[in-house]
């Protein structure tokens, strides 16, 4: 399960940052997730329960920020956010295969105490 495997790398590095800045608790962990990462965010937030469970990070708020994806078309130079999985520019109907964000799976925040 790809979640389960980010989430643990999460939580790791979550439990990292708490120790170095001597917190007790992890009250809410903020992700940004791009909806071409490939990742489903409610498997994400369960994933995120089990590995915080029975740690200080137990019942800490995940937040997801999802990123749309936009891509750029290589003929006319629109920005675009595809409607489905064939990045077909609005303006001029050429493929894109720029994308410029969508991939995005980054640690944004965390609120420690
Ligand atoms: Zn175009």
């Amino acid at each position: 399960m790809h979640e389960l495997a980010l989430m643990e790398e999460l939580q790791r590095i979550a439990l990292a940052t708490a120790a170095a800045q001597g917190a007790q608790r992890i009250h809410t962990v903020m992700l940004r997730v791009g909806r071409l990462s490939g990742v489903d965010p409610d498997a994400l937030a369960f994933a995120f329960e089990v590995v915080m469970a029975g740690g200080i990070g137990q019942g800490a708020t995940l937040e997801l920020e999802v990123v749309p994806t936009q891509c750029r078309c290589g003929g006319c130079g629109q920005r675009f956010e595809p409607v489905d999985v064939i990045f077909a520019c609005p303006i001029c109907g050429e493929l894109s295969a720029d994308v410029l964000r969508g991939r995005e799976l980054e640690l944004t925040g965390l609120e420690l105490s």
